[in-house]
């Protein structure tokens, strides 16, 4: 693994995603390497190829100061804005440990009476030790990924994430704890049209956290995902690539879908964002 430090230009960058107006990236890269991760193209920061992705990471060592200054020129205090930490990393990587740059972003949030909503996205337990900070923020919510039940698959697809046994119980222990929560579901693996028991499964799990809103999206196969995806899960059988190329046709999606409304329903989620996003290939 590489790591370095770096100093960014800014940290809090205007975004295009749906519902959030600015993100916060405190490190390039990202060491928990999920073989689907669309992040890869960023690598191009640090003179990195697509291929690379997972296997450096760079701290931004100046994120807080910046954070300090910029968060000072959203008009009303961010009121009626959303801040989204992270859209490229994950925000609480290991590095945390030594860096303590999302936990010092937070500080500076909660300081400063940012009145606006910040939405956290992680796959580790480690946002659990800024709990008296995120408790100081006025808005705020946390959304752990949960992309199945079964710690081999996400041991499979999220290499050196936490296990998702660990993350189901993270978003307990958030709910708990009186924080909003969200599960991301996402991407969609390519087996549940086939296990829709599977499906049900995770969604139970979730359910059963006390977590009630739910971010779904299908799987997005750019080229440059694919093609990283296909060295990483190197000596996977063809038919298991074909369901994965089939999760990109319309009528996969639909009957997906389908399956997933049932099933929201039947849980009682609120569907964030009112649909279940996918990004065409391109
Ligand atoms: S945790 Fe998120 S940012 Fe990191 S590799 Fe996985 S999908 Fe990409």
């Amino acid at each position: 693994m590489i790591v370095g430090e770096l100093n960014a230009k800014s940290i809090l960058v205007k975004s295009n995603l749906p519902e959030s107006d600015y993100v916060i990236n405190p490190y390039v890269g990202c060491s928990f390497g999920c073989s689907y991760c669309y992040a890869s193209f960023m690598g191009r920061f640090v003179k990195k190829k697509f291929s690379d992705w997972g296997g450096y990471v760079y701290a931004k060592v100046n994120a807080p100061e910046l954070l300090e200054k910029e968060i000072k020129k959203l008009p009303n205090k961010g009121k009626g804005k959303v801040v989204f930490l992270s859209s490229v990393t994950d925000p609480f990587l290991g590095y945390e440990a030594k860096y303590k740059l999302s936990e010092r972003c937070l500080q500076i949030i909660a300081d400063y009476g940012f009145k606006g909503k910040l939405s956290i996205l992680t796959k580790s337990p480690l946002v659990l030790k800024v709990l008296p900070i995120l408790k100081k923020i006025k808005d705020v919510e946390v959304g752990l990924t949960i992309t199945s039940t079964d710690d081999k698959i996400s041991r499979y697809f999220e290499k050196r994430a936490p296990l998702v046994s660990s993350r189901i119980s993270t978003l307990k222990k958030l709910n708990q704890a009186g924080i909003k929560t969200y599960a991301f579901l996402g991407p969609l693996l390519p087996h549940f049209v086939a296990k829709k028991d599977e499906l049900d499964k995770v969604l139970k799990a979730i359910h059963e956290t006390g977590t009630r809103k739910l971010f779904i999206e299908h799987i997005n196969l750019a080229p440059y995902i694919r093609e990283r995806m296909l060295k990483e899960l190197k000596g996977v059988d063809q038919e298991f690539l074909n369901q994965f190329y089939s999760s990109q046709s319309k009528s996969y999606r639909n009957e997906l879908n389908k399956i997933l409304y049932g099933m929201l329903k039947k849980y009682k989620f609120e569907l964030l964002h009112d649909e279940i996003m996918f990004h065409p290939e391109m």
